[in-house]
């Protein structure tokens, strides 16, 4: 028998965080506990509006969750499939529950998660740090900010996308990816910035086109030169042979799949479709994102810098290493540890 508890938090960002749809100050997460048997297992949703999906809608969820539906918390498929029954859509708020499920399961047998999943390493990829959009005479102070990370990555989608480019480019030669979150409309705007980018030695390229345009997307995967990776165009429900006509790979992120399980059957898939695989994060503590980076272990790409946004981070876990690789520890369970108490 599990008892729920949930926590909403609204947390400031470090700085003001701009990417083509808008600007963000503060994130919504709430976490949630199960406890049984003196073992606590820790879940995080971070809710995103695009998916109609808030704090008081992950809420709901929680509180409507029966926790006497679980039979057999040692039994992920029955876990994964009772979680996903419940609600349509609110897929960071069934992403929390398994996590906290998980988190338990890992506890309870004393075995890290990424253990009890035979993962290859405890190290993943290198992950890239995003560069929000801001202002061009802004974007040298940032790259130096970002001094300790091997990788950028660039929301571009503003109208001034090259100024950006160009600065970082003088301020640096490491690799960059960039992300325009569908901020181009036509296959001739986005090629003209393809054409730029590979001028500028950019080595992918994320949702270059809104995820509506599927047949612009797949004229423009036989354009490019530059790989591209499908983020708002995959949201885990998407048929993977369809998305590789368009894309080189997907970004993975467990906001969106509802499942760190079902995320792990996509990563299988999407090598079966020859597709490359990013995982990626949201806004989010380190609890989440230790979530994420498990997932990385098996990955081309990371990109999970949620947790060093957060101007507030109750958890610790997974660790960027001085090389700017995913590291995760070997507690039990996910590995997350909870600094002090935020459950009432
Ligand atoms: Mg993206």
């Amino acid at each position: 028998m599990f008892k729920l508890t949930y926590k909403h938090e609204r947390i400031p960002l470090k700085r003001t965080f701009t990417i083509s749809r808008g600007s963000r100050d503060a994130i919504d997460v709430v976490y949630v506990a199960l406890e049984s048997e003196g073992i606590t297992g820790y879940g995080e949703a971070a809710p995103n509006h695009r998916y109609n999906e808030t704090a008081e809608s992950v809420i709901a969820v929680f509180k409507s969750f029966d926790t006497d539906g679980i039979d057999n918390p040692y039994d992920s498929v029955h876990v994964n499939e009772y979680i996903g029954s419940l609600h349509k859509g609110e897929y960071s708020a069934k992403a929390a529950l398994e996590m906290a499920f998980l988190d338990w399961v890992g506890k309870k047998l004393k075995t890290p998660v990424h253990r009890l999943w035979n993962a290859p390493s405890t190290t993943g990829p290198k992950t890239s740090f995003t560069i929000g959009i801001d202002e061009p005479s802004l974007i040298a102070e940032k790259v130096k900010e970002a001094e300790a990370f091997p990788i950028l990555k660039v929301k571009l989608g503003s109208p001034y996308d090259r100024e950006i480019i160009e600065e970082i480019r003088k301020a640096t030669s490491k690799p960059v990816l960039v992300d325009a979150n569908e901020g181009w409309k036509t296959v001739e705007v986005a090629m003209e910035n393809i054409r730029f980018l590979v001028d500028m030695n950019i080595e992918l390229i994320e949702q270059p086109m809104p995820s509506s345009m599927h047949a612009e997307m797949t004229r423009l995967k036989q354009l490019s030169e530059i790989p591209l990776i499908a983020d708002e165009s995959f949201t885990g429900r998407e048929d993977l042979g369809e998305l590789s006509h368009a894309f080189h790979g997907i970004n993975i992120k467990l906001m969106k799949t509802g499942s760190m399980r079902f995320a792990m059957q996509k990563i299988a898939e999407a090598r079966k479709h020859g597709l490359k695989v990013m995982i990626g994060c949201m806004v989010e503590t380190s609890l989440a994102d230790t979530a994420s980076a498990i997932l990385s272990l098996w990955a081309d790409y990371a990109d999970i810098d949620g947790h060093l946004l957060v101007g507030r981070n109750p958890f610790s876990g997974v660790v960027i290493d001085k090389n700017g690789y995913v590291t995760l520890n070997d507690k039990y369970g996910l590995g997350v540890e909870l600094a002090e108490s935020i459950f009432d």
